[in-house]
């Protein structure tokens, strides 16, 4: 039988839904919060509600944002003739640490993944297509993972964007096949993107 109070106990169940929280992590975090102000742990109360209520997806690359575009979709000093295709919102931080990126992103919010029932269709894609119909755009790089799905989402969208006549590039020199974007080390991320080749 459990000693802690039905408060704790609720707290722990709920933390333990959290990804990587186990029950001792769940103790840990319920000692801190004992132990702290209550300004301070009302402050992380509404800082985690506030992330749920302001943030959204930007209406152009689908990036998180709390306005209608994004921060780098805002930046005038971007180039917006350049874009690069992510998976996810993790990749762009990843790719914006290298700090040799100066394009505009395009995120899927996912990859092609047979196994799990996700295809084409799963992918924000339609705005993709938009922005390069609109034209003026010079390379499209292809950032999803080196891991099977990632190569997969790059095979397909080659195919669709290719009659486009759009350059395309490729990513991956320098990271390990198989392996996730957002867990590469910044140099060689950034080294990745230098030897980009032609698709
Ligand atoms: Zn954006």
């Amino acid at each position: 039988m459990t000693t802690y109070t039905d408060s704790i106990e609720k707290l722990i169940e709920k933390l333990t839904r959290l990804p990587g929280i186990g029950r001792r992590s769940a103790e840990r975090i319920i000692s801190y919060i004992l132990e702290t102000s209550r300004d301070e742990v009302k402050s992380l109360a509404e800082a985690i509600f506030r992330v749920k209520e302001s943030v959204r997806l930007c209406q152009k690359c689908n990036n998180l944002s709390e306005q209608e575009l994004c921060k780098i979709c805002q930046d005038l000093r971007r180039r917006k003739d350049l874009i690069c295709i992510v998976e996810k919102p993790s990749d762009v931080t990843a790719i914006e640490k290298t700090g040799n990126f100066n394009g505009v992103y395009h995120v899927l919010l996912g990859s092609i993944s047979p196994l799990e029932g996700k295809g084409p269709s799963d992918l924000k894609i339609s705005g993709l297509i938009e922005r390069i119909k609109q034209g003026n755009i010079k390379e499209v790089i292809i950032a999803t993972d080196a891991d099977t799905e990632g190569e997969t989402t790059a095979l397909y969208l080659v195919t669709l964007l290719k009659p486009l006549g759009v350059k395309l590039t490729r990513i991956g020199v320098g990271i390990p096949m198989g392996s996730n974007l957002e867990y590469a080390d910044a140099s060689t991320l950034s080294r990745a993107l230098e030897a980009r080749r032609d698709i």
